[in-house]
This record gives C-alpha cells, sequence and structure tokens, in this order.
C-alpha cells in the first residue's frame, strides 16, 4: 500500500491541472485514470481557452427555434427520443437557468475563472515546455443574417460592463484576418482575449509530464474503488491500493459514478458533442477558431487538420454515437471554407460535463470529510483546467483563495 498526501481522480485537463498545482505546493500527489492523460473529453474539443465569454451556452426559449430543435432540424442540436424522459429534470432545470437575468449571473460568477483562463494556462505551458501549441490569435464569430449580428448587442453590452472585448468586422475586415473563408457572412467579431490550442492531447500531456517531473506519480485505476480505509481515502490501482487523507474527483462526465454512492447528490447533466478532422484544400488555411453562429459548428486549426465540431447532443452519456448533426452541418461549413476529404473513418464522440447553472462544481464534497470535487465544466472545462488546478490546491493547502469560491459549491442545488 502506498501513502500519498492527495488523490486526484481523473487526468483530463482538469484533474491533471489540479494534481499539477497541488505538487507545485510540495504535496505527494497520485493521479489515478484507467485511461493515459488526456485521452478522453480533454482531447477533442475546439482548442480554444475562451478568456473572454460573456453569457454561458444557453438553452434555446425562442419558439421558433424550441420547434426547430423539437422536430430535428436544428443544425446546433440533436437529442435522442428515447433519454428524453431521463433526462428531462436536468432539460428542465436548464432551460430554468437560461433567462436572460440568469445567465448574466452566471457570467458574472464565472468572470474570475475565465478572466484568469489564458494567463493560467499560458504559465503551465511555459513550464511544461509546451508552449508550440498556444496561439494567441484569438476567435471570430460570424454572422450570416443582420438580425443574427444585432441580437448580439445586449450581450456585447453586457460583456462591456465585466471586461470582455470584441471587435465588429465586416465581410472585408474578417477575410483580411482569415483570407480562406468565403464571403457568405455579413458580419463578424473578433474576441482578442481569447487563446487557442493546436493539440489540447498534447497539453494534458505535457501537464501531466511536467507533474511527474514534480514527483507525482501517475497511476492506471478504476475510480470507482474509492472508499473508506482507517480514516482515509483508498482506491485500488495497477500498482496496488493507494491511501490518502484528501481525495478529488475529477471525472468530468464520469464524476456521478463516484460521488453518487457516497451520498453527494449533484444534478450533472451531459451535452455530447463530436469532431471531425479534414484536410484542407489547396493551400487553405486558418489561423484561428471560427464560429458559423447561423449552423452552430465550430472549424478550427489543429495539428491533424481543419477540426469540425458539433453543438450539443442531448442523450445518455452511454448511449451509441449518432452523428446526424455533420450532415446538417457539413454543407454549410463546405460553403465558407474548402475542406477537403475527412482524415478518419468515424466522428469522435465527446461528452461535455454540465451544470444546469453553466457553473462547474468546485470546492468540498458535502458530508464527506477529504473529499474534494472539480468537475461539470461544460463547455468551457479545457478553459477552465489550469485556473480550477490553481482554486481548488489553495483551498485543499488553507491559502487564501484568489477568489471567493463560494458560487462554486455543491451545496447550491441543495
Ligand atoms: C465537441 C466539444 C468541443 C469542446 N470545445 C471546447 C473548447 O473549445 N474550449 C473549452 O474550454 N472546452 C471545450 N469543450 C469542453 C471540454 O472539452 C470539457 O469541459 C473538458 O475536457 C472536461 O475535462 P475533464 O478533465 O473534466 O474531463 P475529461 O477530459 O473527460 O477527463 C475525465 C477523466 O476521467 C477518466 N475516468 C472516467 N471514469 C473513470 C473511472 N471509473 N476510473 C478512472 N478514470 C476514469 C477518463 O478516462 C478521463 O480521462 C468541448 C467539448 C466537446 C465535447
Amino acid at each position: 500500500m502506498a501513502r500519498t498526501d492527495a488523490i486526484v481522480l481523473g487526468a483530463g485537463i482538469v484533474g491533471t491541472s489540479v494534481a499539477l498545482h497541488l505538487a507545485k505546493k510540495g504535496l505527494a500527489v497520485a493521479l489515478v485514470d484507467k485511461r493515459g492523460p488526456g485521452e478522453e473529453t480533454s482531447y477533442g474539443n475546439t482548442g480554444v481557452i475562451v478568456g473572454a465569454s460573456v453569457f454561458p451556452t444557453a438553452f434555446p426559449r425562442s419558439l421558433s427555434k424550441l420547434i426547430q430543435v423539437a422536430l430535428k432540424r436544428a443544425p446546433e442540436a440533436n437529442y435522442h427520443w428515447g433519454d428524453l424522459l431521463k433526462i428531462a429534470p436536468w432539460l428542465y432545470a436548464y432551460y430554468g437557468w437560461s433567462t436572460p437575468e440568469k445567465l448574466k449571473d452566471s457570467a458574472v460568477k464565472l468572470r474570475p475563472l475565465m478572466s484568469r483562463s489564458v494567463g493560467e494556462h499560458k504559465a503551465l505551458l511555459e513550464e511544461s515546455g509546451a508552449l508550440k501549441y498556444f496561439r494567441e490569435t484569438g476567435w471570430m464569430t460570424l454572422y450570416r443574417r443582420d438580425a443574427a449580428f444585432e441580437a448580439m448587442k445586449p450581450q456585447l453590452e453586457f460583456g462591456a460592463q465585466i471586461g470582455v472585448a470584441a471587435q465588429p468586422l465586416d465581410t472585408e475586415g474578417a477575410l483580411a484576418l482569415e483570407p480562406s473563408l468565403a464571403p457568405v457572412f455579413r458580419h463578424a467579431l473578433m474576441w482578442p482575449d481569447v487563446a487557442s490550442l493546436s493539440n489540447p492531447l498534447m497539453v494534458t500531456r505535457a501537464y501531466a509530464a511536467r507533474f511527474s517531473a514534480l514527483g507525482g506519480v501517475v497511476l492506471k485505476g478504476d475510480a470507482r474503488s474509492l472508499h473508506r480505509q482507517n480514516g482515509n481515502w483508498r482506491v485500488d490501482t495497477d500498482e496496488g491500493p493507494v491511501d490518502a487523507e484528501n481525495a478529488v474527483v475529477a471525472l468530468g462526465p464520469w464524476s456521478s459514478d463516484v460521488v453518487e454512492p457516497l451520498g453527494v447528490k449533484v444534478p450533472l447533466g451531459i451535452k455530447r458533442g463530436y469532431h471531425r478532422h479534414y484536410h484542407a484544400k489547396g493551400n487553405a488555411a486558418l489561423s484561428r477558431p471560427i464560429i458559423d453562429t447561423e449552423y452552430g459548428y465550430a472549424i478550427t486549426p489543429m495539428e491533424q487538420g481543419i477540426r469540425l465540431t458539433t453543438g450539443a447532443e442531448f442523450a445518455s452519456r452511454d448511449a451509441a454515437p449518432t452523428p446526424v448533426q455533420f450532415d446538417r452541418v457539413l454543407p454549410h461549413a463546405r460553403e465558407l471554407f474548402p475542406l477537403g476529404e475527412p482524415n478518419e473513418d468515424e466522428p469522435w464522440l465527446g461528452r461535455r460535463p454540465n451544470m444546469p447553472d453553466s457553473l462547474p462544481v468546485l470546492g468540498r464534497a458535502p458530508g464527506q470529510a477529504g473529499l474534494w470535487l472539480a468537475f461539470g465544466h461544460g463547455h468551457w472545462g479545457l478553459t477552465l483546467g489550469p485556473v480550477t488546478g490553481r482554486l481548488i490546491a489553495e483551498m485543499m493547502t488553507g491559502a487564501t483563495p484568489f477568489t471567493d469560491p463560494q458560487p462554486y459549491r455543491a451545496e447550491r442545488f441543495s
């Protein structure tokens, strides 16, 4: 049996960042995952570090959009009929948190984390020797209709109040930045305080390697074996059992598998999403992630090719993949950018771990001494991994947290 100060369960971007921050504070830490670091959700995202978002992604509230989604005609959303009943309570809660007032409230609560996200990544990238994956080129959101651009105005005004900068561009201005795009849109917003990564998997691996260099151990094991043993937490790994006074659950969409049997109830929902890489035709290229807001997909330059990512699919976490959204968005993506053939046979499926208020759950687990929670980062887990690592490590070591962690407590749902 090995003894450590802390066990971190889950080696996605969140768990790996927590483990690294704890190791930087001098703790002996075991990072446990059934796979290699960064190989699940943290691998396949759009690679955006959204230092400058305003409102979290909301449940549609307009009737026309709801009807489009219900009829499975919305390119940005899909759902499984058979799972609707099961996920209805979470969807209802998410709908409730999608009013303009609640979105503003979540935006303000997220801001202390978001505003530090680029700087926190940059610091870890530097010390991990991974700056080559980092781009400070912003991201661009495109609007095909004047009305859609006009509808952004209240969000931009509120963004300006909370310190989020966005630069409006006409088609020509956007094409000057991204000459390979076709002029199928009328307006664009350039968000300069956003950064991106050209290979999120390699970045999580680099953070894990840095953690190992500081004396941390990465182990293979099943987090569901977590249990109490002589007043400590114990998890079984391929190298034998590991004990620690503190354990952190950072299992992303799988976090409920471990916390629910321990009596910790949190409304963790899943928004599935897909990606596929494409060759760019000729010498076409992109310098930054691009969001086509009309059809709810993103294209972003990755080391593997141009990665096309889809919006949300509401279905059971473990249901078989149904990547129908590619059929809906691909013609529009091809209209915008000269995408060639796909690089892989099948699209990749990922699962965003989402709380209904779009805030992560960070801090102590209610009623379980020594158990900490760090999950539910939804659409922005890649962005928020390092800043989460800092906050959790500060809380666990009794340092003054850089921000008040109250808004992220699990108890907010009780
Ligand atoms: C299509 C798509 C696009 C996205 N784009 C962006 C973006 O541009 N920017 C952004 O910030 N975020 C984005 N996200 C969200 C982001 O990817 C996630 O929020 C983030 O990766 C979650 O990280 P995590 O560490 O919490 O979870 P994960 O990366 O899923 O890590 C959880 C880990 O737990 C492990 N695990 C699970 N069960 C067990 C078990 N029983 N025992 C041991 N280990 C276990 C898994 O193997 C995994 O390694 C996107 C997501 C998707 C799906």
